[in-house]
């Protein structure tokens, strides 16, 4: 995290096991389900390491697709919706356990939470039935063609001076060692692409409100919508 992690490379674990960091119960807290209860998945580890990370994902235990789906039992509520977030979820072949696991709740949505540079394509089949709802949060100028081609929800963390004013977007560096200014992957054009932007949280009172700020003022100049961490003021994971 803060980016001092190792980066790891696509399939780095044999399918159809996971790599899981940790399974919660909680209240998504950010994008188009924000506000849901939810069963959220943290898979280990990632390929970027941003220097604005808050996220843990580098401990975790390897599962089979049937084990995680147990420990899902364990935390499952009357809550339809389970988040697979990370790290980088789609570094990992999921296709086994969504398998299994829609088979057992076949009325349930799967949102992955990705940065859109890594594919899996035996998940193409989830995204395209609607069973599998992509959110790409785009921390590099491009991003894989079949996530802009599937992905209708992209979420930007915002910081005030990190941003193009040509379209309210970031143009910010987010890896370590690098200081050039560049436009993170945009979303592609559509009447069904929800943009949301998100303050980034630098831990810090008085920069915090100065992005929720910007958040805001991007939001109503360009019709994106804001996306707080709700999550963080519940009091929740
Ligand atoms: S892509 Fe996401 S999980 Fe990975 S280092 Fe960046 S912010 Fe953290």
């Amino acid at each position: 995290m803060f980016g001092s992690n190792p980066r790891y490379k696509k399939d780095f674990i044999a399918f159809p096991n996971l790599v899981v960091h940790s399974t919660f119960r909680t209240v998504q807290g950010e994008g188009p389900y924000a506000g849901s209860a939810a069963t959220f998945i943290r898979l280990s580890h990632c390929n970027l390491a941003c220097s604005f990370c808050d996220t843990e994902f580098e401990q975790g235990a390897v599962m089979s697709p049937q084990k995680l789906l147990e420990q899902v039992k364990i935390h499952h509520s009357y809550a339809k919706l389970v988040v697979i977030t990370g790290g980088e979820p789609l570094l990992q072949d999921m296709s086994a356990f969504c398998e299994q696991f829609f088979t057992l709740y076949p009325d349930h949505i799967i949102q992955i939470e990705t940065a859109g540079t890594v594919w899996q394509e035996n998940m193409r089949k989830f995204i395209v039935s609607g069973q599998v709802v992509l959110v790409c949060s785009p921390k590099t100028p491009t991003v894989k063609a079949e996530i802009k081609a599937f992905c209708k929800h992209w979420k930007y963390i915002i910081q005030k001076d990190g941003i193009d004013h040509s379209d309210g977007l970031p143009n910010i560096p987010t890896q370590p060692g690098l200081t050039k200014r560049v436009p993170l992957a945009r979303p592609p054009e559509g009447d069904d692409i929800v943009v949301w932007l998100q303050p980034m949280d630098e831990y810090d009172a008085d920069k915090n409100a100065a992005n929720i700020r910007e958040c805001a003022e991007l939001a109503m100049l360009w019709n994106y919508k804001v996306s707080l961490q709700i999550h963080k003021l519940l009091g929740v994971e």
